[in-house]
């Protein structure tokens, strides 16, 4: 684990918890918007995003609807701090996740709807010793 982390509030992990409760049995998926201070992304918004595939076993965004929230991000001084989405399986990055991981540096939070595990990777090519480019990185959840 390095020492970068996600920092997101009492609710908004409910949020997700509740998106990924409703999305069952598809994958669902949000964009996390907010900053990053040192080490630390902080959550400040989350936006829901619709899973276009409807998939139990991927997830796609639309590519309208994230325009629209990168304008919206970008007018507010804001940026995508990090991705959500859910599985039905274990909460760690699939091959495909990796490819878009690699693609999208930032953390990627994944809760397992049926382990109701939620855990956090991110895409990181500076720390020695890494396999596969991907690290598991620590949630920080603070109260609202
Ligand atoms: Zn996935």
């Amino acid at each position: 684990m390095n020492q970068l982390s996600i920092a997101l509030k009492v609710s908004q992990l409910l949020t997700l918890e509740h998106t990924a409760d409703l999305s069952k049995p598809h994958e669902a998926c949000a964009l996390l918007l907010g900053k990053k201070y040192e080490n630390i992304y902080q959550v400040d918004e989350i936006i829901l995003v619709s899973n276009k595939y409807a998939s139990e076993v991927r997830f796609g965004m639309d590519e309208n609807e994230l325009l629209k929230i990168y304008k919206y991000a970008e007018s507010s001084n804001i940026s995508v701090v990090g991705i959500f989405h859910s599985h039905p399986s274990k909460p760690v990055p699939s091959e495909t996740d990796k490819v878009f991981m690699e693609i999208n540096p930032v953390p990627w939070i994944i809760k397992s709807t049926i382990t109701d595990e939620m855990r956090c990777f991110i895409f990181s090519d500076v720390v020695k010793g890494n396999i596969d480019g991907i690290e598991e990185i620590k949630m920080i959840v603070v109260k609202d």
